[in-house]
């Protein structure tokens, strides 16, 4: 819970039927990853694309009329939160622009980090840009590389990899043809399915967006991967990917949903597997294990598992509520969670309380937390948390870009107990974290609670030599 802010998420449908509702329902599957607007492109058998997008939740942007006025076989769809470029309905996607050899529309999952030295270049040279987001930057770029291949897409997006630099999951139509792109570090996630019947195929960012639509899951999209998705199959081609991938960890401990599978694990058991180690690296003598809905529930269900605690429902959550920051300002966010969580009284007084949630970003939510258990009789507190202590920004892909907005960067541990004032506070350790996700270290980006990066960032470490080493994978 905390301050995270989702990324996005991004969708392709190609079917033999109309595509606009699969989209939708995609979409809504992808909802958590982004609820400040939604937006569609679907491709008609005349080559004319058609995008529909807005402000809000899918539901919000699309009532049925739109999705009847989406035409056409070939689709894409994007939830977002903003990571780059303002909150404001221009910088909802897909953006599309139409070119020599057809139409061109993205959707884009993560943060091009040298998106601002290319809109700089690129305005010199005389181009002009409608918003300052990095998607446009590419969409129009792609556009200009399409013509310079002479309308060969895979050629034009070759080119477009070959200059951008940061973390990207794009879901695109270029002419007549849909692709699904991950960028050679694979940092934010993308699989491909097959729909049922022999009915088509798609990309999404996440497996949940398959299972709704009754899709089989085929693979993930590999590191600097292409791939061309028709109705009848997926062609793929392989571009230089980095020596080793950086798989964002944040997907295993918070963004996904938990029933999604991310480049091979399953979230919710890489949850389980944290708490577990959670567990074991800090115990603690207490009487329940009680989780912050819904983003702790995994992580306490493993901590439980491994201490012999029970877990219990100790704090209700309002299931109207949105997540804690989709209001902007201090305040709505403290009112947000007074809304959002209920101590149960019954279940917490006299109880020494292990609470368990996935992070801590400023403090302000958990401090919130520890005051709500208190209020409700806990006779103590003990704070769990299921990632290492995020130290240092993110530049690919997640919203917090200062070392100011983190507690940590600036913060013990013991300074941060006093100021969410629980009696203890462990988080688990980087090595018990990878452990549990069981994906080697030198596959993961830990760019936030190390400091060092994949890609080279001005002022940042880049992941060196000693990161490569592997720790143990549990199976
Ligand atoms: S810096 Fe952190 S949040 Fe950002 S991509 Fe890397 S692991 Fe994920």
């Amino acid at each position: 819970m905390g301050m995270l802010r989702d990324h996005c998420g991004v969708i392709a449908v190609a079917a033999k039927e109309e595509v606009a509702s699969s989209l939708f329902f995609g979409l809504k599957s992808l909802q958590h990853r982004g609820q400040e607007s939604a937006g569609i492109t679907t491709l008609a058998a005349d080559g004319q694309a058609r995008t529909i997008k807005g402000m809000g939740l899918v539901d919000n942007v699309f009532p049925p009329e739109k999705v009847a006025e989406l035409r056409g076989q070939y689709g894409i769809g994007h939830v977002r939160y903003s990571t780059a470029g303002r909150s404001v309905v221009e910088n909802a996607q897909p953006h599309s622009v139409q070119s020599q050899f057809g139409w061109v529309a993205l959707a884009h999952n993560g943060d091009i980090v040298n998106a601002p030295a290319l809109l700089e270049g690129l305005k010199a040279k005389g181009w002009a840009f409608i918003t300052d987001s990095d998607t446009e930057v590419a969409t129009r770029l792609l556009a200009k590389k399409l013509t310079d291949n002479g309308g060969n897409a895979m050629r034009a997006i070759r080119d477009l990899m070959g200059e951008l630099s940061g973390s990207y999951s794009f879901t695109m139509v270029v002419g007549s043809d849909l692709y699904a792109v991950r960028d050679p570090f694979g940092i934010r996630p993308l699989c491909i399915g097959k729909l049922p019947n022999d009915g088509g195929y798609m990309a999404a960012s996440e497996s949940v967006a398959l299972d709704v639509l009754g899709a089989e899951y085929i693979r993930d999209v590999a590191p600097g991967e292409i791939v061309r998705i028709t109705r009848d199959g997926y062609e793929a081609q392989q571009t230089p990917a980095a020596p080793h991938p950086a798989h964002c960890f944040f997907e295993y401990v918070y963004f996904a949903r938990s029933d999604s599978v991310i480049d091979g694990q399953l979230a919710h058991e890489a949850r389980r597997k944290i708490g577990m180690a959670l567990a074991k690296e800090a115990p603690v003598e207490a009487d329940i294990v009680v989780p912050v809905p819904d983003s702790g529930r995994a992580h306490a269900s493993g901590y439980a598992e491994a201490s012999g605690l029970p877990l219990r429902e100790g704090l209700m959550k309002n299931r109207y509520v949105h997540r804690t920051f989709i209001m902007p300002g201090q305040d709505n966010r403290e009112r947000n969670v007074r809304l959002k969580l209920n101590p149960v009284k019954p279940m917490i007084q006299g109880k020494r309380v292990v609470v368990v949630d996935d992070s801590i970003v400023r403090s302000t939510t958990m401090r919130r937390i520890v005051e709500l258990l208190r209020q409700a009789g806990a006779a103590q507190v003990h704070v769990r948390i299921a990632s290492p202590p995020i130290t240092d920004p993110c530049y690919l892909g997640v919203d917090f870009h200062h070392r100011d907005q983190l507690v940590a960067a600036n913060h013990k541990v013991e300074e941060i107990r006093k100021l969410i004032g629980s009696d203890s506070l462990a988080y688990v350790s980087i090595g018990g974290l990878v452990q549990a996700i069981g994906m080697p270290k030198s596959s993961m980006c830990l760019g936030c609670v190390t400091g060092e990066y994949p890609i080279a960032i001005e002022g940042e470490r880049v992941r060196g030599q000693h990161v490569l080493e592997d720790f143990p994978v549990s199976t």
